[in-house]
């Protein structure tokens, strides 16, 4: 049982399908304001608890989303923080992992629900899957366990009944209900007749821990998706190139990815000049072992990180906040294979 009767809610409203109407002039979609959210929803009036509402302007689609946007986030929850139980931040689906993720690393020490959720189709449409979400998601933010503090202190994505870590998420469905999925983690929580909490996955915080905010990010990150046919120009100026300090390899299976010697010594060109190289694997599921394939073991020689079971979205958020803490490298590459935030299943590394 939780207690819910004194509980206040910020729902936090950053654009996205959930909140948009068709203009008749395009047919395209475009954001409305929150009152009509609200309309559309009397369901939340029905909740014994104080619910207040931010709303962002502009409102965006998700796709315009820029690691600004996280930065106004983690101000409005840091000032907002003692005067609220729990945030819900409606958002566009196609960023919304990256957001959710970025969100987990940037606020530390975090001891309250953040829930992000949004919807395929807009909460006007009589099929809209909106209702559901944001219905459920304010429930988990307000609710709390038996001692009073809340059910689920972490930054997470509510969708289609499932509440999953926000860093363990990702859209893998461009236009089915269940958008999201954390293939490494099961959900924390899943709506059915009752809301079912997966107590055991959940992180619970130092009881003393202070909420801080960590706004520096340094986002000169490149992505190298390895691939049959890849061009040895193509790697190199992802590798090399001077714009990037990090570099994330989406490589195949278990970290695998081209043995020939062009490949790995650039690779290897790339660990001299200092770059973070870090691999993900491009399998939803399951996680980097550079050590079962001499194609994996090149990498790791030389200088490649194994991301573990992370996602690229978490990865990419990872070392964002990383490298905006700490101009050193070293320092960065000693925590990227470390749990932060439970991002990566520490015993699969
Ligand atoms: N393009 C939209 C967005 O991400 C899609 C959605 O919300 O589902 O904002």
């Amino acid at each position: 049982m939780t207690d819910e009767r004194k509980s206040q809610i910020l729902l936090i409203y950053t654009g996205g399908t959930i909140g948009m109407k068709k203009d008749p002039s395009d047919h395209t979609l475009k954001p409305f304001d929150f009152s009509q959210i609200l309309k559309e929803v009397p369901e939340l009036t029905k909740f014994a608890m104080k619910l207040d509402s931010f709303t962002f302007d502009p409102l965006i689609d998700s796709s315009d989303v820029e690691p600004g946007l996280w930065q106004q986030l983690a101000v409005l929850i840091k000032n907002r923080y003692n005067d609220y139980d729990g945030f819900v931040i409606l958002h566009g689906t196609d960023t919304m992992a990256y957001s959710a993720s970025a969100l987990s690393f940037m606020l530390e020490g975090l001891s309250k629900p953040v829930i992000f959720t949004g919807s395929q189709l807009p909460i006007g449409e009589p099929r809209t899957d909106g209702k559901e979400n944001l219905v459920s998601s304010v429930e988990i933010a307000a609710a709390k366990l038996r001692d009073g503090s809340p059910m689920v202190p972490e930054v997470c994505i509510f969708f289609d009944s499932k509440l999953l870590r926000g860093n363990r998420s990702t859209k893998d469905n461009a236009t089915g209900f269940n958008a999201f999925r954390s293939p490494n983690l099961p959900p924390l929580a899943e709506a059915g007749i009752e809301i079912r909490y997966n107590q055991s996955l959940i992180i619970r915080p130092d009881r003393k821990a202070e909420l801080s905010i960590h706004n520096e990010l340094d986002t000169r990150v490149a992505i190298l998706k390895v691939h049959p046919g890849i061009t040895q120009q193509v790697v190199s100026d992802t590798l090399l190139g001077s714009g990037s300090r990090a570099v994330i390899i989406e490589t195949y299976g278990s970290g695998n990815a081209i043995s020939r010697p062009w490949f790995v010594e650039t690779v290897k060109e790339a660990d001299r000049r200092g770059k973070i190289l870090l691999n993900v694997t491009q399998c939803p599921q399951g996680d980097v072992n550079m050590e079962l394939y001499a194609t994996g073991k090149a990498l790791k020689n030389a200088g490649v990180l194994s991301g573990g079971d992370v996602t690229t979205e978490s990865a990419l958020a990872k070392l964002f906040f990383l490298m905006g803490a700490s101009s050193d490298n070293q320092w960065v590459k000693s925590q990227l294979e470390e749990s932060l935030r439970g991002e990566i299943s520490k015993q699969l590394l």
